[in-house]
């Protein structure tokens, strides 16, 4: 096996990792039970359903999350 084979076997491995991931954060989004509102973690106070039914996964209010990305940069 030379230099190419070796980094092409790499890649695949990579990309393959890369679809698991994908499909694995499909699964959880799909089968996610959407709720009419959930309470943010962070103040409490409730998410609108329009928000969950774009971010499934959202824990945070608008606020609290905009926070948090400001904190993250
Ligand atoms: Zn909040």
């Amino acid at each position: 096996m030379d230099d190419i084979d070796r980094l092409q076997d790499t890649l695949s491995e990579d990309s393959d990792r890369l679809q698991r991931e994908r499909a694995r954060r499909h699964a959880l989004e799909a089968n996610a039970v959407i709720p009419e509102h959930r309470e943010c973690h962070e103040c409490g106070e409730s998410i609108p359903g329009a928000r969950l039914r774009a971010r499934p996964l959202a824990t945070l209010c608008i606020d609290c999350q905009q926070d948090a990305e400001r904190h993250h940069s």
